[in-house]
């Protein structure tokens, strides 16, 4: 019996120093991960997008300046040694398994951005796989025909589509004296409605700056101790719609609350430094933007409420006419079923099926675009490539995964959502039953 009961003594000491020995292997494969990301920034100034780790590891990576091989190679050497490490899904923790899985996906990717930039030339669906963890569905130029049909008997006048629209949402411009008063006016409710359902570190703040010349409409910059600074490109005309849109992709629920609370959770609590570098062309780019884009639903639950605030709210600050707000969303809602035309324009530029020219051109028919702003987002494809899936793709999957768990109950459907951005789950972890 005391045989037995030594055995037992042995074998769970053995099982849990193993753990332990695990843990800090996977730690040491995560801070080996956070230096290649660094390393890899040095080449491609884009790759990392934020990172509030140690200094010297910075630092450290101006000074080495690795090779692309030497870089190539190392990620290589981190994906075996993380196969070796023994599954942490014995210890219970599902966050366990799942940090091993984001860095396997991970590395794997930063080791496909390695090869990209090396000169291999991926097909778009192949390199939105490798860096993304994903693949965006393709539709025809058919399918886009008949909600272009329906925008068509919606926006009055003559001449092509793009310019009868343009024209006609002239007056839902916010003026630029007024931009600021009415984009604060939407953080501040997407702020309070987020805090209602979410805990956020106390100290969480960002500053907000407009800037011009850019390739994108806005854009994070999250500087770690729970701040960002938010960017909005004033380069073209910003209509009334995109005032929710911006506060909550960028600010609350989206890019912001989502680092801070990887900051806080993994980052602080958990030790994880992994989660201190955030690399642009990688999976937990499409969490991080499908959670952005679909936070706006989760913090305004249905579209009557959103409209009542903007009308009652929004609309008044920017002095545009909130009599008109339900005619404005009626053609946004159909405009929204274009999102995925500005996919087909990068998968047919990426795979150099069509060139830049043509891109605008079909932009402008079938994303409805007026000249300058299909140019702008060819730039920005040029820029990001099969980056731009993130955001529709993203949004549907992160949608489907936390409907699947809530319902439409937008009490469950707040929990769902903190947990997915607290937590290292990546796209095809999304698509499990
Ligand atoms: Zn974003």
């Amino acid at each position: 019996m005391r045989q037995i009961f030594l055995l037992f003594v042995v074998c769970s000491f053995l099982i849990s120093s193993g753990g332990a020995q695990a843990a800090d292997d996977m730690n040491a494969v995560a801070e080996r991960y956070a230096h290649l990301v660094l390393a890899l920034g040095q080449h491609d100034p884009d790759y990392v997008d934020a990172f509030y780790g140690p200094a010297e590891w910075k630092t450290q990576a101006e000074k080495e300046k690795k090779s692309f091989d030497t870089i190539g190679r190392e990620a290589a050497e981190l994906i075996a040694t993380l196969a070796k490490i023994p599954d942490g899904s014995r210890s219970g923790d599902e966050m366990v398994s799942l940090r091993r899985e984001y860095l396997q996906k991970q590395l794997s990717a930063l080791a496909a951005r390695v090869r990209i930039l090396k000169g291999e030339k991926l097909k778009f669906d192949d390199e939105s796989r490798a860096l993304y963890d994903a693949v965006a569905p393709t539709f025809s130029d058919s399918y886009f025909d008949q909600i272009i049909g329906q925008l068509e008997k919606k926006i009055p006048g003559t001449g092509p589509l793009w310019k009868r629209y343009e024209n006609w949402r002239k007056p839902f411009v916010i003026p630029k004296e007024k931009l600021d008063a009415v984009f604060q006016a939407a953080i501040k409710e997407c702020r309070a409605r987020t805090l209602a359902h979410v805990a956020l570190p106390p100290n969480e703040s960002f500053t907000v700056e407009y800037v011009t010349n850019k390739p994108w409409g806005g854009y994070n910059w999250y500087k770690g101790n729970f701040h960002s600074v938010i960017q909005v490109n004033t380069d073209l005309p910003i209509y009334i719609d995109r005032a929710v849109d911006l506060a909550a992709h960028e600010g609350y629920p989206g890019h912001h609350v989502y680092n801070s609370l990887l900051e806080k959770n993994m980052v602080r609590d958990r030790g994880w430094v992994e989660f201190s570098v955030y690399a642009l062309f990688s999976p937990q780019s499409l969490v991080a933007e499908g959670t952005a884009n679909f936070g706006r639903d989760v913090a305004f639950p249905t579209r009557t409420e959103r409209i009542k605030f903007e009308k009652e709210v929004l609309f008044p600050a920017a002095g545009i006419d909130a009599s008109r707000a339900d005619e404005y969303y009626a053609v946004q809602d159909l405009m929204k079923e274009l999102d995925y035309a500005a996919n087909e324009a990068a998968r047919r530029l990426v795979n150099g099926e069509i060139d830049e020219n043509a891109a605008a051109q079909w932009l402008q028919k079938y994303a409805v675009m007026e000249p300058v702003r299909a140019q702008q987002r060819v730039k920005f494809i040029k820029r990001y490539r099969s980056y731009v899936i993130n955001y529709n793709l993203g949004e549907d999957m992160v949608r489907r995964y936390v409907e699947k768990r809530s319902g439409t109950d937008s009490e469950k459907r707040w929990s769902e959502f903190g947990k997915l951005l607290s937590s290292p789950r990546l796209p095809s972890g999304l698509q499990e039953k």
